[in-house]
Parts: structure tokens; C-alpha cells; sequence
């Protein structure tokens, strides 16, 4: 049975924009998304911004996510913040992004306990994957990816719903094309969904679920070159971090996504 994936694309905004910048940007991005139809769009803003950016996509259907959460229901971690206390505002939640896992320590085990912590209070987790580049040089790619993805979901239920739809996103984003102006080809992006996710995920959840879960391609993402992923057959959108951050680059990108629908 072929599946229909609704495209997505999601804004990173990592460590940037306050408040006050963040309410300049968001009303053009509503502006410019708000003509754009059939793909569904997601933005990331830092914490601090969430409420500020959530009043003002109120009325809109552009979507809300985290960048991250701690996974424990409540109690003393200092400067943590739960899965509830993000589920009050947002549907989606981006786990398990190479930066966290460089620079804070992240492992696909504390990625699997994040996982099964946001899907327990209902976000779509967009599980961030990818091999660095000496992964990637000394051939090590598929077997990166086999790990990062089976030791992520590692104990997790996942069914299809009425409508077809599975409660999580997978980003792939190899480490080197993150932030650094060199993205992947479209048709290496495409292979590593096809021949790596897909068949690991089918072996974990069965092959309605692989079909049926959305997988976005991340690394150095703009409006000029998201079509070559747009158009290949595996890839549902993208993860777009530094292009987020401007409006005409982004309402690009999901134009592009949409685009390919046509
Ligand atoms: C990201 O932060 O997930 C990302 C893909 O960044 P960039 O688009 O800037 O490469």
C-alpha cells in the first residue's frame, strides 16, 4: 500500500533571536507562509521566545516546536525543562541534534529517554541523526545511522493513526553539512533514507510504520538548492537551521517544498 507523506519543514533557530528580535521576524514569516498550502511548516524558536512566538502564530497554522527537553516529569534539575512544560506550547520538539550531542554530552541513550518522554505527553519529536565526516570517510556511514536510529527508539510503540500519520520525524542531518555551506547531494540524502532509515526503521516498527514516517534532510538548506531534495522520493521536507533565521530564505524553502507537490 503506497502512503501519502505530508511534506515539513522546520526552522532551527538554535541560539538566536531575543524576544524582541523574534517578534520582528515571526509576522513576516506568517505573512509569507500563510499563502503557502500542503506543507506543513514548524518553527524552533530558543525557549526564552516560545510564549512571544506561540501568541503570535495564534490564528495561523504554522506550528511550534522546542529544541530540546529534559526527560524526568518534574523535580529538582536546576535549569531543566519538562516534557509537560513544553507540551503547553508547542506539538514538536527536535531532540538529539548534533550540536547537543558535540557539545553537551548527548548520547543515543539520553536521545531514546528524551524520545519516549515527549511522545508520553503527546510532541512529535523530530530525532535529529548523522555521521561526521570521518564517519563518513572511513565508510561508516550505515552503520552510524543503523545505531543512532536503533538505540534512539529504542523501546518505543509506534502505530499509524486514523489519518495514516505516525507521531515522529526523523532528520537526517550529516554532521558536515551542518552550518557549513556544503549540503549534501540530493541523491546521497535520498540513499542514505532509502537503503539506511527506512530499512532500520522497517526492522524496528514494521513497514507501514517506515513508509509512513515523515524523514527531513538537514545541513546547509536554502531556498536555492531545497529543491533537489524536495524532489527526490525519500526525503518529506527539511530541518533548515541558519536559513531560518531569514524570512525570505525560509518562505523559499517551504515554497520549494511545496512546489514539488505540483
Ligand atoms: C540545523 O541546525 O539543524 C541545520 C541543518 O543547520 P544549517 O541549516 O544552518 O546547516
Amino acid at each position: 500500500m503506497s502512503v501519502k507523506r505530508t511534506p515539513l519543514v522546520a526552522g532551527n533557530w538554535k541560539m538566536y533571536k531575543t524576544i524582541a528580535e523574534a517578534r520582528q521576524l515571526v509576522p513576516d514569516l506568517v505573512q509569507g507562509l500563510s499563502k503557502v498550502g500542503g506543507v506543513e511548516k514548524v518553527i524552533c524558536p530558543p525557549f526564552t521566545s516560545l510564549m512571544a512566538v506561540k501568541a503570535l502564530l495564534e490564528g495561523t497554522d504554522i506550528k511550534l516546536g522546542a529544541q530540546n527537553l529534559y526527560w524526568e516529569k518534574e523535580g529538582a534539575f536546576t535549569g531543566e525543562i519538562s516534557p509537560k512544560m513544553i507540551a503547553e506550547l508547542c506539538q514538536f520538539v527536535i531532540l538529539g541534534h548534533s550540536e547537543r550531542r558535540t557539545y553537551f554530552g548527548e548520547t543515543d541513550e539520553t536521545v531514546n529517554r528524551k524520545v519516549r518522554a515527549a511522545l508520553e505527553v503527546g510532541l512529535i519529536p523530530i530525532v535529529c541523526i548523522g555521521e561526521t565526516l570521518a564517519e563518513n570517510e572511513e565508510g561508516k556511514t550505515q552503520s552510524v545511522i543503523h545505531r543512532q536510529v536503533q538505540a534512539g527508539l529504542s523501546g518505543i510503540q509506534l502505530q499509524p493513526d486514523n489519518s495514516g500519520d505516525v507521531p515522529l520525524v526523523i532528520a537526517y542531518e550529516p554532521v558536515w553539512a551542518i552550518g557549513t555551506g556544503k549540503a549534501a547531494t540530493g541523491e546521497f540524502a535520498n540513499r542514505v533514507v532509502q537503503e539506511m532509515i527506512r530499512p532500520t526503521l522497517s526492522m524496528l516498527f514494521g513497514d507501514q510504520v517506515a513508509k509512513s514516517v515523515r524523514v527531513l534532510y538537514g545541513g546547509s538548506v536554502k531556498a536555492n538548492n531545497a529543491a533537489e531534495f524536495f524532489d527526490q522520493s525519500d526525503i518529506d521536507g527539511a530541518l533548515v537551521g541558519g536559513a531560518s533565521l531569514k524570512a525570505e530564505e525560509f518562505i523559499g524553502i517551504v515554497k520549494a517544498a511545496a512546489e514539488s507537490l505540483e
